[in-house]
């Protein structure tokens, strides 16, 4: 059981769904790694939502009402995480759901098919052979790609994304959103918009963003995407970090 009062209750919470979900098959090993090094920036960020990631989040979710086909990319951590509010998000933005996986199994892609149809899919595109087009230049599995999903998407969203494939979208002439908590990553330098969060409280606000934008205007839109600089952003919540070094390290070791 984790006490109410633990300091990091909700970061414990989430490390034993990670591993509740490993256990599923949904999650693998490699995730779980991944999920720690989030921690440690989200750990200096302060474990909340900055005012940069909320200005991210409002870009980013213009971009996706913009879109023509807009595309939500959905990993074991993902999955895990959040399926139910992708699902929402997925549905109120008309974007399509693809399972997109570094280690790809058809087993693992049918448990987070399930998972997804258990909290409101009705459709999952990139699962066994309707993943059977490729991303050019790509090695890893997460080349693998659904003609009718990321393939042929004009706006894809990749919360919890490699750098590697971040890139190759990119140069496929696809506008990237990336939800990254390292601000340094190559993920996050190469996305068109990075929202610097935990997955765990940004998509939630996405789904809150999207039924508040859904209604605005074309250019209302296209004003708001225009207005977002990605480099600007980063900047900001490396700064909110370097505070948050001040902040945690100011006082003297020892001496309480
Ligand atoms: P890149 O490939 O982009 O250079 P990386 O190799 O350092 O990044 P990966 O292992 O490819 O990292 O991907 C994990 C990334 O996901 C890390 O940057 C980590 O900060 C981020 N991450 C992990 N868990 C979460 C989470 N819950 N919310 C947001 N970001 C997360
Ligand atoms: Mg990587």
């Amino acid at each position: 059981m984790i006490p109410e009062n633990h300091p990091r209750a909700e970061s414990l919470r989430v490390r034993d769904r990670l591993v509740e979900c490993l256990r599923r098959g949904i999650v693998v090993e490699q995730g779980l790694i991944a999920h720690g090094r989030g921690e440690a920036f989200d750990y200096l960020l302060g474990e909340r939502t900055t005012m940069h990631a909320r200005e991210a989040i409002r870009a980013a979710v213009a971009m996706m009402l913009l879109a023509e086909h807009p595309v939500i990319s959905v990993n074991g951590n993902v999955a895990c995480l959040c399926a139910r509010d992708v699902v929402r998000l997925a549905s109120i933005l008309n974007a399509r759901i693809e399972v997109n996986l570094f280690y790809r199994s058809y087993e693992r892609e049918r448990a987070i098919e399930m998972l997804l149809r258990e909290n409101g899919a009705e459709m999952v595109y990139g699962v066994g052979e309707r993943a059977s087009m490729s991303i050019p230049e790509l090695m890893s599995e997460r080349r693998r790609v659904d003609r009718d999903g990321i393939y042929m998407a004009d706006v894809v969203l990749v919360p919890l994304e490699d750098g590697d494939r971040t890139e190759a979208l990119v140069r496929m002439g696809k506008k990237v959103i990336a939800i990254d908590l390292n601000p340094l990553s190559r993920t996050a330098r190469s996305a068109t918009i990075t929202i610097v969060d935990n997955v765990t409280r940004a998509v939630p606000l996405m789904v809150d963003m999207a039924s508040r934008l859904r209604g605005a205007s074309i250019d209302d839109l296209h004003a708001i995407v225009n207005s977002f600089s990605n480099a600007g952003n980063l900047e900001a919540s490396l700064a909110v970090i370097r505070d948050g070094v001040e902040r945690l390290g100011g006082g003297e070791v020892g001496s309480s």
